[in-house]
């Protein structure tokens, strides 16, 4: 194998056949010193790569197994991803009530990746604290909640306020109670030495793997933004690190293509000396793999390759070596619910989970066990944005029900319904009053459409008041 600027040009079944045809009149303008670097980890058709940007990125969603929905099963699937379809042509989510009941993700390809990275490298049967470090708005993190046992948790995180939003939300559609959503730095997380058995760490990157989907994402691209980014995802793995348990696996990828923010931070993960890169099988469906200098696995997409964007993953296990750290908090233990606070609750809640319910002030949340003995070490340390579910709160003598409860997988399915058309589901998630029937129950009722919960509705006879959140609803016009 020829050896090119230290990288082991290995594992690449695609060969440079042709000159670059760079800025051609109708091409794409690919940044020239870019497909360099690309060509010294990895030869692939530098020609096929720029043309395969004038073709448009297919669609493609990843299904909620906890909803599941067949509306798609006819479509093409995604290769390394179960349950996920690419979509002949984008349709408008906006207007599909499914998609408001988080029955589905709306999920680029290559990204997708991330189910065998996780499969092959972790024993997912078993309960696991899994941080996802850079989440929003939640594509990778619904993907990883969709693989973990009830009693696993999953601390989404997000460092920038202003994305916690749409990422809670998206955590909330999927509908488990096992996920933490947090507002943190990653050094915010260095009291937690040794503590998560899984990290992801999805950087931010120069994001050129994603030039075809953003259009305008060619024009800030230099090679300087190119140097911090790379610089910064060594800070951040610097940082978070050491919260990885001893045998614990890290999974790093971003959206970009330059070598110094991938196969070099391959590298700087090695170089630590605490870790083995993992080598993965992939389906033979054009992914790419490279062999760092240090010897970290790499897997690459190309669009001109694989039907999907531009994307890299590697996946390291920590050595087991390491001494592991005990954590130990001196703060009281989570509160329970009175008997009667639950009495009220109970008919909103599946009775299998009715035991995990716990109190902060006015509000009953629901977690499971894991979460429960964990959360006082995690509020000490951490900005919990959203815990598990949050079921509801007590106003007086009457339980309020949270639209995070209509969402949830736990929600008891004998609670009163009202059944509606695709048309009276697009009303109802504008914000706009809908009509009960005659039979409709007075008080609180869910709003199903083809059998999936949308959010509440209180019938107060003559008039239906809508509870879904202002701020979830559709704005835009949908007639
Ligand atoms: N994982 C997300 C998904 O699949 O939907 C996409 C994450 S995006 C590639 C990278 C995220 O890192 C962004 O949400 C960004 O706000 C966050 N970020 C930016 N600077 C960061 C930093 N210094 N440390 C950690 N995260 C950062």
């Amino acid at each position: 194998m020829p050896k090119q600027q230290g990288y082991l040009m290995f594992g690449c079944r695609y060969w440079l056949t042709s000159t670059l045809s760079m800025n051609s009149p109708g091409s794409f303008n690919f940044p020239e010193t870019l497909l360099k670097d690309i060509q010294q980890v990895c030869s692939i058709n530098g020609d096929e790569l720029i043309q395969a940007h004038n073709i448009d990125q297919p669609v493609s969603i990843r299904i909620n197994p906890f909803k599941p929905i067949t509306d798609f099963n006819s479509m093409e699937p995604v290769a390394w991803c179960e349950k996920s379809f690419y979509l002949p042509q984008r349709i408008p989510f906006i207007k599909d009530p499914l998609f408001h009941a988080g029955c589905y993700y709306v999920q680029e390809a290559s990204s997708m990746f991330l189910e065998t990275a996780l499969k092959q490298s972790v024993d997912l049967s078993k309960d696991l604290i899994v941080l996802d470090l850079c989440a929003a708005p939640g594509g990778k993190s619904t993907l990883i909640n969709s693989l973990l046992t009830d009693n696993s948790i999953l601390i989404s995180n997000e460092v920038i306020k202003t994305r916690i939003g749409p990422l809670a939300e998206n955590m909330s559609k999927w509908g488990r109670n096992n996920c933490l959503v947090t507002n943190n730095d990653p050094k915010d997380f260095t009291p937690l030495e040794t503590y998560f058995d899984v990290i992801v760490v999805d950087a931010p990157c120069s994001g050129s793997g994603l030039f075809r989907k953003q259009e305008d994402a060619i024009e800030h691209w230099s090679e300087e933004n190119v140097l911090h980014c790379s610089q910064r995802q060594q800070r951040i793995l610097e940082d978070i690190i050491p919260c990885l348990k001893p045998g614990g696996v890290l999974i790093y990828s971003t959206c970009s293509y330059s070598s110094s923010e991938n196969e070099q931070i391959g590298d700087f993960i090695l170089s630590t000396g605490n870790f083995t890169a993992i080598k993965l099988e992939r389906p033979d469906s054009g992914i790419v793999e490279t062999i760092s200098e240090k010897g970290s696995y790499g897997y690459r997409f190309f669009p001109h390759l694989v039907k999907g964007e531009g994307f890299f993953i590697a996946a390291f296990q920590k050595s087991h070596e390491e001494p592991e750290v005990s954590h130990y908090t001196k703060k009281k233990l989570v509160t329970k619910p009175a008997k009667e606070e639950l009495n009220l609750i109970a008919p909103f809640l599946s009775e299998s989970v009715l035991n995990m319910v716990i109190k902060q002030k006015e509000n009953f949340f629901l977690v499971n066990e894991t979460i429960a003995s964990e959360l006082n070490l995690l509020l000490e340390h951490l900005n919990i944005r959203k815990k598990g579910t949050l079921i509801g709160e007590l106003k007086g003598k009457d339980f309020i029900p949270n639209h995070e409860l209509a969402l949830s997988v736990h929600l008891n399915a004998s609670v009163s319904e009202l059944d509606v058309d695709e048309e009276n589901a697009l009303v109802f998630l504008k914000k706009s009053d809908i009509k009960a029937r005659p039979e409709t129950p007075r008080g609180f009722c869910i709003v199903r459409y083809k059998d999936k919960a949308l959010g509440w509705i209180k019938n107060i006879g003559n008039r239906t008041n809508n509870y879904l959140p202002k701020e979830w609803r559709i704005l835009t016009d949908v007639s």
